[in-house]
């Protein structure tokens, strides 16, 4: 179909915007998040001339070379025109390189029972720092700079910066009245058992209301508190307040464990950790931490001492994010860990990408061999959770079951045993993917 105004593939223009810099406490993990759309812009004239079937095979050719082009990057075909690609990388300019990778793939034209089709394919994409990366918003502007790309004809990059260096100062000097002026509160989600089919615990995720700038969510302002020398309070306020609402939630019925997140940096804060300790030793609170596995390669001796001394009194230590980060298994045997959490990384991929189910499930089973029970976070299907529960895995937390709520939502989500709803949804989806995932 040569000379059928199908426009061959332009050259690349990079928009950049501005950057943050990483904080130290994350300078191990994989620094940046990419995330690129690419769409065949003439897909509906091809689609005309070829018919369903046969245009689908042209889609089936662009997701063969893209993804020989670059081959750790994950790919998964979203609608009938459009391919997510999603990776890390060390460094931002990553995704430029990948970028001209795979518009290089696709310069050759494409060749369907001896016929050349000059498929224009456009590619939206956008990068963000890795740590505490709102993941909504890294969609919505691979989105965005995909419509770009679509009106300009050439890829189009988005640079997901959160605040800028001036109002990241700005905000530590403000962060440090919010935690005085209990401008910070935190929601709640809840991780129901698979098996048991019931909910033993929520991790406490906390947020700012800002008196002008409005709600601001953790991945905007953790970072600062890192670098600014608030985390500790932060940490603090966050279990002071934590210990109050698991008094209230027991007083209305609710038997709930409450997971806290610590920053790396805490685990060798020994200030910091004889203050945890009192607190809920004092409390008598049934509490957990979750800590990646990253904040413990810094200084493993003092991180290991501390976490063993959190584990003495009761508190239950989950690995974050496995997966994310660097994962070693020689330090995974040392933490007096019961639970890991897998990144959601891979679970939102789980049901359309090949190689993560394979990862997830041999997690599982590392985990299960190491005693400890393993939990799935960012759990948005009925797919997912039907996949995860045939694979063995003990708890799950995402979208699907709840978003984190209010204390006084989730205390309205128990009273009413919300969470059976999803199970019993889930069922059908269940037994099909059971049946198909035994067979092999
Ligand atoms: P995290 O510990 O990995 O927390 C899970 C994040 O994933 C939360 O974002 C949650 O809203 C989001 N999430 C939950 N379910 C789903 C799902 O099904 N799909 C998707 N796409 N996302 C889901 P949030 O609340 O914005 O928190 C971001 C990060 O901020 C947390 O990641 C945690 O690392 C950090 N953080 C939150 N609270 C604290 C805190 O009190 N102290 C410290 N040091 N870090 C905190
Ligand atoms: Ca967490
Ligand atoms: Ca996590």
């Amino acid at each position: 179909m040569v000379g059928s105004g199908i426009n061959p593939v332009k050259a690349p223009v990079v928009r950049r915007g501005s950057l943050t810099s990483l904080p130290a406490a994350v300078a191990q993990r994989p620094a940046w998040r990419f995330l690129i759309l690419a769409e065949i812009a003439n897909f509906a004239a091809v689609r005309r001339y070829l018919g369903c079937a046969r245009s689908d095979l042209l889609v089936a050719d662009v997701s063969s070379r893209l993804s020989q082009a670059a081959p750790d990057v994950r790919l998964t075909v979203v609608g009938r025109t459009t391919l997510e690609l999603a990776f890390e990388g060390a460094d931002a300019g990553e995704l430029d390189q990948t970028l001209d990778l795979l518009r290089g793939a696709c310069e050759e034209q494409f060749v369907l029972d001896g016929e050349i089709y000059a498929l224009e394919i456009c590619f939206g994409a956008a990068a963000g720092p890795a740590a505490h990366l709102d993941e909504v918003r890294l969609v919505e502007e691979a989105e965005a700079a995909l419509a770009e790309a679509r009106a300009a004809h050439m890829p189009v990059r988005h640079d997901v910066a959160g605040f800028d260096a001036r109002e990241s100062r700005s905000l530590a000097r403000e962060l440090k009245l919010a935690i005085a002026e209990d401008q910070l509160f935190l929601a709640y989600q809840p991780k129901i058992h698979v098996r048991r089919q019931e909910i033993g615990s929520a991790e406490a995720l906390v947020r700012w209301q800002h008196p002008s700038r409005g709600l601001i969510l953790p991945g905007d302002f953790i970072g600062v508190a890192e670098d600014g020398g608030l985390i500790d309070q932060l940490t603090i306020w966050t279990i002071e307040r934590a210990i109050k609402d698991q008094r209230r939630l027991l007083a209305a019925g609710h038997d709930l464990r409450i997971f806290i997140n610590i920053s790396g940096q805490l685990l060798g804060d020994q200030a910091f950790v004889d203050a945890a300790c009192h607190m809920v030793a004092e409390a008598d609170a049934k509490l957990g931490f979750e800590v990646t596995e990253t904040s413990v390669i810094r200084d493993p001796a003092s991180a290991i001492a501390n976490l063993q001394r959190f584990a003495d009194i009761g508190i239950v230590i989950a690995i974050d994010d496995y997966g994310a980060g660097l994962s070693s298994l020689a330090y995974l045997k040392q933490l007096p860990a019961r639970e890991l959490k897998i990144d959601k990384l891979f679970v939102t991929q789980l049901t359309s990408s090949n190689r993560d189910p394979l990862i997830v499930r041999s997690t599982i089973d590392l985990a299960h061999a190491l005693e400890m029970e393993v939990v799935a976070e960012g759990v948005e299907t009925h797919a997912a959770l039907a996949l995860l529960t045939v694979m063995g895995c003990d708890m799950v937390q995402g979208f699907l079951i709840s978003r984190p709520i209010s204390l006084e939502a989730l205390t309205t989500f128990l009273d009413e045993d919300r969470h059976h709803f999803v199970s019993q949804d889930s069922r059908a989806t269940f037994n099909t993917l059971a049946t198909a995932w035994k067979r092999g």
